[in-house]
């Protein structure tokens, strides 16, 4: 797919040269003259990257700028400014409020659509850094670090609207001899397989994350006791019923999982809830394992 390119330039004539050079080049323009309405548009469909004019009026590139990097969805769109002021103290500041690159008037055709892939390739790069800080490289779902983060984000919300939901502790039983038996990559093996299974057997609301080596953390978002306590017994007799064929051996593993539910309009913290549903999962293990306990708080 091309990529697209918002290009925001009270001048008509600029527009329209740089929307041609950007077209001629296979990229996707869209344009604007009015600068109040960037942040409507960069909202409704989100560019690759936005080249701005500094001067205009109303509004200018510098406000526009800081508009786009105080706003959460929009903060990482990389902006190349587009400028005819050659002082050094318009470009400082540009740069100081986080504009990528600048282009300097007269636009010259090379120039622009250089800058331009330059910043397609610096954007490419912080997306595939960005992926690799939230995911957990073995299965591929989010790591540690971003399930908490999610979690509280979840967990804000809940508490705003009032909804109930919950935390799910998921643990694979006796892994230990899996790895022991079969080796640790048909072990690594059962983890990605079983981080599948686990994804496709919550809603798409929820979030699944890798919670340490063999435990995995659910979100269960917008739910009612009952719904989490259904997701528990999906997936326990899931995971109980699936055959994990690894080079023509098939292994069978259990789980065992602790959940902690949170009544609507009431408060606990990610940390509490997590130390519930850990507590739950202790006593699923304790009692034969390849079950679930709901924890009584
Ligand atoms: P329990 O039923 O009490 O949970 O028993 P268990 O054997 O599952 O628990 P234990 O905590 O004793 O062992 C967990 C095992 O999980 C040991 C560790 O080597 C394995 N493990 C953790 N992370 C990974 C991984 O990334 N890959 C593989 N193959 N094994 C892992
Ligand atoms: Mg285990
Ligand atoms: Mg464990």
């Amino acid at each position: 797919m091309s990529d697209k390119i918002l290009v925001v330039d009270d001048n008509a004539f600029n527009l329209k040269l740089l929307s041609d050079i950007l077209q001629k080049a296979g990229y996707v323009a869209s344009t604007t003259q009015d600068g109040s309405q960037v942040i409507k548009i960069v909202n409704e469909s989100p560019p690759d990257i936005i080249l701005l004019d500094l001067i205009m009026p109303n509004i200018d590139g510098f406000e526009i700028c800081k508009l786009l990097k105080d706003n959460y969805q929009t903060k990482d769109i990389p902006i190349i400014m587009i400028t005819g002021r050659t002082d050094s103290e318009s470009i400082k500041k540009a740069l100081e409020l986080g504009v990528f690159d600048y282009i300097k008037k007269p636009i010259e055709e090379i120039e622009v659509i250089a800058r331009v892939q330059s910043t397609l390739r610096f954007k490419e790069q912080l997306e595939q850094l960005k992926e690799m800080s939230l995911k957990d490289g073995l299965t591929g779902l989010y790591n540690h670090y971003f399930l908490i983060e999610l979690f509280e984000k979840e967990l804000t919300r809940h508490e705003r609207t009032g909804q109930g939901m919950g935390f799910i502790m998921v643990d694979i039983d006796f892994f230990k001899k899996v790895n022991d038996t079969y080796g640790h990559q048909t072990g690594d093996f059962v983890l990605k397989k079983l981080s599948n299974l686990l994804t496709k057997s919550v809603r798409q609301g929820d979030v699944v994350g890798r919670y340490g080596g063999e435990e995995f953390g659910i979100v269960f978002a917008n739910s009612s006791k009952e719904d989490a306590i259904r997701a528990c017994e999906r997936i326990r007799k899931r995971v109980e019923n699936y055959v994990f064929n690894v080079s023509e051996t098939d292994i069978r593993i259990t789980v065992s999982l602790g959940v902690c539910y949170k009544e609507p309009n009431t408060t606990m913290t990610c940390q509490e809830m997590i130390q519930y549903a850990d507590k739950a999962l202790y006593t699923a293990k304790r009692n034969g394992r390849n079950q679930f306990v709901v924890a009584d708080i």
